[in-house]
């Protein structure tokens, strides 16, 4: 009988191309689904219209009457694209979206119905929520939640479901999602960037935080994918032996996608585009089987709602295709993980980008303010950006020679450097002359519009400035953004209000404006100094000196997450009205049980995997050894068989070497298990199973591996990496 994994594997070679039939131009689909400003003003009675609008830029709550209107436009619109139901959506922690699908339509009487759908249901709901964390914020006995609309998100129809962005709250009114956060810290960001615009530009009465994120995964083919319960229950390949051409010849990267895959893009990337979604890019990544997909940027809460809606749509549209895809941060050892770089930046209600240099000096000192203010809040807050990245996926990459390492640091580019290196240096201690005054803001309006040493910049660097935005890369491929943009934005407002606060009592005090920020720009510049680095990340060196600077290396999840223990970042979230001390400490629990229950599930596959498959198999290819030994000696006698069966004993004995290794280990990790499963406290069993699990798992997969290149590969029961990886 063949195995499992030879039934796959002949499924996958009789694979066709599965093209979709549209034909059309894509344009035209773009939006398609989507309940935009432009669908609304067709739809909604002119005031109706107006407060909506208000609604979305400015936050502003709708009366009941104008929700009750949106409703019911929002339904006979849903209702020509053919949906039946609508659904809150919304963001719970677990990392992935939720929805509760109710429908339009509704009994009057007998033989009677209509479609409803009226403000209440739009504007709130209350889904059963007790199956989704809460960290301990809901108490048992009340554990409803409610899902609120977020207005600042439009509407869309995916099949036949009008699909309502939503928060996600506790019957208290806490934050049980990543939205809300995510919101608040956007407007704070924007109330703080507003004030120090003011001293450049009195017209700007709104920023936005932009996000263009950069989604890498990779594609399985189903049948694999189904004979791996590894893949299946935790995303990753708990055991296989690298493939003998792995990432080498790097002949991956930007070479020709193959008509399966491409089909597949082709279906996605249209579906996408119906929702609004501006997918243009899409090409191989490094690894074989790994590609990226990265649509243009957008204001960030609309960004990340994108972001996670495509996830979803991948997911889906990939089965039709018979593919798989992963969002796991390290599926396969010994070829690159993926990531989710978040290029970030700051825009106005007057189009300029704040993190873009301008065409003359007033400008790049704008530029240079919201430059230095970043750095700064990196420099001051490192710990907690290392912490909002940290997952048990992430800790596979980070710091593994292929992505940023776990010390954060910030990469400017050459030019940025020095000038900054210059300021530090000549910005004088006492009353600037107008000499000195001139010559600083000469060498500001001599900024490039474009950076050049940026075009083939350090990729490296968890945090780098790249000529009009920075670039967060440590961001893992399977995290909702929201968690590094809260932290981001967070801290930015943060930092910007600081800076306003002390160049307003330098004002105060008799400088001039610009000496007052110049001055205040060149004390950032200096206290943040550390936080730049200009080198290659990947190196043992960098890892020496960031030592010596006192930079932080958060080596594992567990060690990350302690960071939101701290009083002085409770006050922090607090203060600007982001996460009550509550919240915070319920995400940290959060995080820490998430760790543990994603390592508790490799732990309990990995022992599955060794005892009911791999050991089978390997006995059952050892007695075949065995008997033809047997045969040998019955059939040449002892002596000749001894020499003659030479090969075939030593093989006997290596197998139960590997077999012993194999069972012994898991015997190891079962008892480490029961000892960290014993622990109460979340932080301490976090740190029992990094420390005292995790650790076993690669010495199982030693022996597991070794195994895999001795067994008959008609008999080895789990689809081998050449075979995940490189068949299409
Ligand atoms: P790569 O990092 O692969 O070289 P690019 O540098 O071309 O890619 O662009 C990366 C991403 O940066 C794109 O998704 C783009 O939309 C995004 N981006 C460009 N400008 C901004 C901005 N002002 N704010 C946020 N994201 C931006
Ligand atoms: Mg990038």
């Amino acid at each position: 009988m063949a195995t499992k994994r030879l039934q796959a594997y002949q499924d996958v070679l009789n694979r066709t191309p599965k093209h979709m039939d549209y034909d059309g131009k894509v344009s035209e689909l773009f939006a398609k689904n989507v309940f935009h400003a432009d669908t609304m003003r067709e739809y909604l009675p002119s005031d109706a219209y107006k407060s909506m609008m208000e609604s979305i830029q400015n936050g502003t709550r709708l009366d009941r009457k104008m929700a009750d209107q949106v409703a019911s436009a929002m339904k006979d619109w849903a209702i020509t694209k053919g949906a039946t139901h609508y659904t809150h959506w919304f963001q719970p922690l677990t990392g992935s979206t939720a929805e509760k699908h109710d429908a339009f339509f509704k009994p009057v009487g007998p033989g009677k119905a209509i479609e409803r759908f009226d403000g209440d249901l739009l504007v709130q709901q209350e889904p059963d929520a007790s199956s989704f964390p809460n960290g301990g914020i809901r108490n048992t006995f009340e554990a409803r939640g409610y899902t609120a609309w977020d207005p600042s998100s439009p509407a869309f129809v995916i099949g036949k479901t009008l699909c309502i962005p939503t928060i996600f709250i506790s019957y208290t009114g806490e934050s049980l999602d990543y939205k809300m956060p995510l919101l608040k810290a956007l407007h704070a960001v924007d109330q703080a960037a507003v004030d120090v615009c003011q001293y450049f530009d009195k017209n700007v009465t709104k920023v936005n935080a932009t996000l263009g994120w950069e989604q890498e995964y990779f594609l399985v083919d189903q049948a694999l994918f189904n004979a791996r319960p590894d893949l299946m229950m935790t995303g990753r390949a708990l055991f296989g032996h690298s493939a003998a051409k792995g990432q080498q010849l790097e002949d991956h990267y930007f070479g020709s996608i193959p008509e399966r895959v491409t089909a597949f893009m082709r279906e996605y990337e249209n579906e996408a585009i119906s929702l609004g979604i501006p997918v243009t890019t899409r090409h191989n990544e490094v690894a074989p089987n790994q590609f990226e997909c990265a649509p243009i940027f957008e204001e960030c809460n609309l960004a990340n709602d994108h972001n996670l809606l495509l996830m979803d749509i991948m997911e889906k549209v990939a089965r039709k295709h018979d593919f798989r895809v992963l969002f796991h941060e390290k599926p396969f050892s010994g070829v690159n993980g993926s990531g989710k770089h978040n290029n970030w930046s700051l825009s106005t209600n007057t189009g300029v980008n704040l993190l873009a240099p301008g065409k003359n000096p007033k400008t790049n000192l704008q530029f240079l303010t919201f430059f230095v203010n970043t750095i700064k809040a990196i420099h001051d807050n490192a710990d907690l950006l290392r912490a909002c990245i940290a997952s048990a996926g992430n800790d596979h990459r980070l710091g593994a020679n292929e992505a940023p390492p776990a010390i954060i640091s910030a990469f400017i580019g050459s030019q940025l450097s020095s000038l900054l290196d210059e300021i530090e240096k000549n910005v004088k201690a006492g009353k600037m002359t107008p000499e000195d005054k001139t010559e600083l803001k000469l060498n500001i309006g001599k900024i490039p519009q474009i950076m050049l040493d940026n075009t083939d910049r350090n990729r490296t660097s968890p945090f780098a400035f790249t000529g009009n935005k920075f670039e967060f890369r440590a961001v893992g491929s399977s995290a909702n953004c929201s968690s590094a943009m809260i932290v981001l934005n967070t801290i930015m407002a943060n930092q910007l209000k600081d800076f306003k606060k002390n160049v307003d009592s330098r004002i105060d005090k008799g400088e001039s404006k610009d000496e007052a920020i110049l001055k205040e720009l060149q004390k950032l510049i200096k206290d943040s100094k550390k936080i730049r680095f200009e080198g290659n990340g990947y190196g043992d060196e960098w890892v020496k000196d960031a030592e010596k600077r006192g930079l932080s290396n958060l080596k594992d999840t567990p060690r990350a997450l302690k960071v939101w223990g701290d009083k002085k970042v409770a006050k922090l979230f607090d203060s600007l009205n982001i996460l009550t001390p509550r919240e915070l400490h319920a995400r940290q629990e959060i995080e820490f049980d998430s760790y543990i229950l994603k390592l508790q599930i490799e732990a309990r596959i990995i022992n599955d995997i060794a005892q009911s498959q791999i050991i089978p198999a390997v006995i059952t290819y050892q007695n075949k050894l065995i008997q033809n030994v047997q045969g040998l000696f019955a059939i040449l006698g002892e002596k000749t068989a001894k020499t003659s069966a030479k090969a075939q004993l030593e093989l006997i004995e290596e197998i139960s070497l590997h077999l012993n290794g194999l069972k012994s280990k898991c015997d190891v990790m079962l008892e480490a298990r029961k000892r960290a499963n014993d622990l109460e406290d979340l932080e301490a069993k976090a740190i029992a199973y990094c420390d005292q699990v995790k650790v076993h798992f690669e010495e199982i997969r030693y022996h597991a591996d070794k195994l895999e290149l001795l067994v008959d590969d008609e008999l080895w029961p789990m689809p081998k990496f050449r075979e995940m990886l490189f068949t299409r």
